[in-house]
């Protein structure tokens, strides 16, 4: 996959979290009690015993990462 700013090619990695699912939240959204993201979109997977997980593609000369959602 080649980055859509620049055309280079992208590099092929994941993004890694803790034991929370990753989401992602809309800029005027807020956590709920500070704490959880309800309502907000599910990113990559997350199993009972292993960390949070999603397949990324990252372009090391534009500092950008594109994150597949479809995955979730
Ligand atoms: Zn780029």
């Amino acid at each position: 996959m080649n980055c859509p700013y620049c055309g280079k090619d992208l590099l092929e990695g994941k993004l890694i979290g803790d034991h929370h699912q990753l989401r992602w939240l809309p800029k005027d959204k807020k956590l709920l009690f500070g704490l959880w993201a309800a309502g907000g979109l599910r990113i990559g997977t997350r199993m009972p015993s292993q960390k949070a997980e999603a397949a990324t593609y990252y372009c090391s000369y534009c500092k950008k990462m594109i994150i597949d959602v479809d995955n979730c």
